[in-house]
């Protein structure tokens, strides 16, 4: 079936007359037991609850996962579910082994970043930092001149540069040295691309961002084939403890029911606005893997379901353009965050953590769904507006 179809109808409780249409919000911490438990029966809240099958269901389903057809099976669905992003990802990097050197896009998640610094400064694992769109520097990262990366980070697009890495390339160029491949692929979704097809071993999200949809929750989660890293993944979350709340994922699962249609209507407004954009005299730069001169373009389209509809835009008047243009709008909401139904924009480069690689008069813009129509008018005259407050 479509994804399309699957982010309807996957994690639906099994059909009894009477029955409800849609899983329950389960609010408990612990479950009845008695004598030695049995395979799949539920303990206690942290450990696994049925507030977190039917979201894992649907997720893994999108992500086309081996194990996605036979549905729920007694150790849960391949995919886990975790209180943020980031919680995922500080599961994702204990996969690595001890002192093992990890290949990561010098353009990723800030926080990401944050967290490798933080975790090569206790000695736990090495960073390097790669241009993710130069596969060959990528690849010979990865070899290493003495010893092999133990992993490769990837995300694609980057956030905030919207760099296109070639992943089927690269997975497969990791794999030839034994190196783990995790992907972030929260920019993307599972309708514009699926990692674990391409050979991925962990694809993973802020589910903050489009699966919620609605800019009203903080989540996040993994996805994996492989069933020995989904173990460690699940016992990592039981240990540490960063677990999602039912209502949470109850909302996020809700969200997840209209990706296919936010998605959709998303992109093409952002293609739109792309395009306008481009053509601007008060814009120097538009970065859109979906624009044909866009120097991710070409593997875009042949790696992925379409370009998303995330943006990077450089106004003409450096930060000062910049912060003028974020000062001006009037619809689009300026804020941190992307992949709500609402467009949003932001200066980057405002953060202390961010790679100076990252111009600073670069603005990220999140498109939604309004009508494009509206979202142009407001953007050009911001544009208009930020022209004047730099004469
Ligand atoms: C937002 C984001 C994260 C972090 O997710 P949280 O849900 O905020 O913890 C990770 N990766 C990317 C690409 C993001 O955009």
């Amino acid at each position: 079936m479509s994804p399309r179809t699957l982010a309807v109808s996957a994690g639906r409780p099994a059909r009894t007359p009477g029955g409800s249409l849609n899983p329950p919000v389960v609010l408990t911490s612990t479950f009845v037991s008695q004598g030695t438990p049995g395979a799949g029966e539920h303990l206690y809240g942290r450990i696994g609850t049925p507030a977190w099958e039917p979201f894992e269901e649907a997720l893994a389903a999108l992500e086309r996962t081996d194990h996605a057809a036979a549905g729920l099976r007694a150790d849960g669905p391949p995919a886990t579910v975790f209180a943020s992003g980031m919680a995922a990802i500080d599961a994702a990097l204990a996969l690595v082994p001890v002192g093992g050197r990890v290949v990561v896009p010098r353009h990723a998640y800030q926080v990401t970043l944050v967290l490798l610094r933080e975790q090569a400064e206790r000695g736990l694992l090495r960073v390097e930092p790669v241009d993710v769109a130069d596969t060959d520097a990528v690849v010979a990262a990865v070899h290493g001149s003495d010893e092999p990366a133990a992993a490769l980070w990837l995300e694609s697009p980057t956030n905030p540069m919207l760099e296109v890495a070639d992943v089927p390339a690269l997975v497969a160029a990791a794999h030839e040295v034994g190196a783990l491949v995790v992907v972030d692929s929260t920019f993307a979704t599972p309708l514009v691309q699926r990692p674990l097809a391409h050979g991925a071993d962990v694809v993973l999200h802020s589910v903050t961002k489009y699966l919620a949809g609605h800019s009203d929750v903080v989540l996040g989660a993994t996805v994996t084939d492989d069933p020995a890293l989904h173990a460690r993944l699940v016992a990592h979350r039981t240990t540490h403890g960063a677990i999602a709340g039912p209502f949470e994922v109850w909302l996020a699962l809700r969200g997840l029911r209209t990706l296919a249609l936010r998605v959709e209507r998303a992109q093409a407004n952002a293609g739109e606005i792309a395009r306008r954009l481009a053509g601007h005299p008060d814009v120097v730069e538009v970065r859109y893997p979906g624009l044909p001169a866009d120097p991710g373009h070409a593997r875009a389209a042949a790696q992925m379901d379409g370009f998303g509809a995330v943006l990077g835009l450089r106004p003409a008047g450096g930060a000062t353009g910049a912060d003028a243009l974020v000062a001006a709008v009037e619809l689009w909401v300026p804020a941190t965050s992307l992949g709500g139904v609402e467009s949003t924009l932001e200066r980057r480069r405002r953060f202390a953590t961010e790679s100076l690689t990252v111009p600073e008069d670069l603005v990220r813009l999140s498109v939604g769904i309004e009508d494009v129509e509206d979202l142009w008018a407001d953007l050009e005259r911001a544009l208009t507006a930020a022209r004047g407050a730099r004469a």
